[in-house]
């Protein structure tokens, strides 16, 4: 199987290879900049260049990049609509530089203004995007566990924004294990995983799931609460994701942890503990 974990670029952005290949990643996630912040430093090509020196070196692959938190494509203030809009641009400019193969994008937030409001905001915002990039990248939008206003919590919604796009070859899925949870797809057993997956395929096409986000969930089923928990220690747990790195939809695909970081080798047990439970 092919897993890894988010990774910090903290000093140069190529240190980043070097953490994900001493960890033992076979693929890696990073923000290619502070993700809660608007300023950013531009990225030379120099940076990049070696970053992707490393990142063959190292044989490592795919590399994912996450857009930064702030980022609210489906916002209804015009300000941070068009502010999120040129963030996003530059981000995606950032990770083609870095040839990364796919690009994690959060639906964002209607603000009250409802959910088929913030649903057309986002596909207006990602059709502007796409006429201006045309990147070699993948956009892979990610589920959501719901709660307040956040979108993108089913498969319906992320359906329609990939059929309201112009050109639908850019758009694929990621599915974070937990915000499926949270958001009431009970992946921990073999039928709701089934379901879920037989859904997915349905409404987005099996073929457009690119990457899986593993995280346990520390939320109750449906709770729409989003709290990642080590792998196999939450509500999903090892029986969970056992069924699910060993699902023949799924065990091909790359596998990104977003567990916990509160011990320095939490990574190394997470990465352990979902490597143990690949059936060979
Ligand atoms: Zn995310
Ligand atoms: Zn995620």
């Amino acid at each position: 199987m092919k897993v890894g974990v988010h990774v910090s670029i903290a000093g140069k952005i190529h240190q980043a290879v070097d953490r994900a290949k001493e960890l033992g990643c076979d693929t890696f996630q990073i923000f290619s900049r502070s993700p809660r912040s608007w300023r950013t430093k531009k990225l030379e090509k120099s940076e990049a260049e070696e970053f992707c020196k490393r990142r063959k070196a190292a044989k490592i692959g795919p590399v994912i990049v996450h857009i930064p938190y702030l980022i609210n494509l489906a916002s209804p203030l015009e300000t941070l609509y068009r502010r999120s809009i040129s963030a996003y641009i530059e981000d995606i400019k950032r990770a083609e530089m870095l040839s990364a193969e796919y690009f994690v994008t959060h639906i964002g937030n209607h603000k009250g203004k409802g959910e088929n409001y913030g649903i057309s905001r986002i596909t207006r915002a990602l059709n502007q995007i796409i006429s201006r990039t045309k990147p070699h990248l993948k956009i892979l939008l990610e589920n959501t566990a719901g709660g307040g206003t956040v979108l993108g919590y089913n498969f319906e919604q992320i359906a329609t924004i990939i059929k309201g796009a112009k050109e639908n070859k850019y758009f694929g899925l990621c599915l974070d294990t937990a915000h499926a949870y949270g958001a009431g797809y009970d992946i921990a057993t073999k039928r709701g995983l089934d379901k879920t997956l037989k859904k997915i395929d349905e409404l987005v096409g099996i073929n457009r799931l690119f990457l899986i986000h593993a995280n346990d969930c520390k939320a109750p089923l449906g709770s729409h609460v989003d709290r990642h928990e080590d792998i196999g220690k939450g509500e999903i747990g090892k029986e969970g994701f056992a069924l699910i790195v060993n699902h023949p939809a799924l065990r091909k695909l790359p596998f990104i942890l977003e567990t916990p970081k509160k011990r320095p080798n939490e990574d190394i047990e997470n990465l352990k503990a979902i490597r143990a439970l690949e059936k060979k």
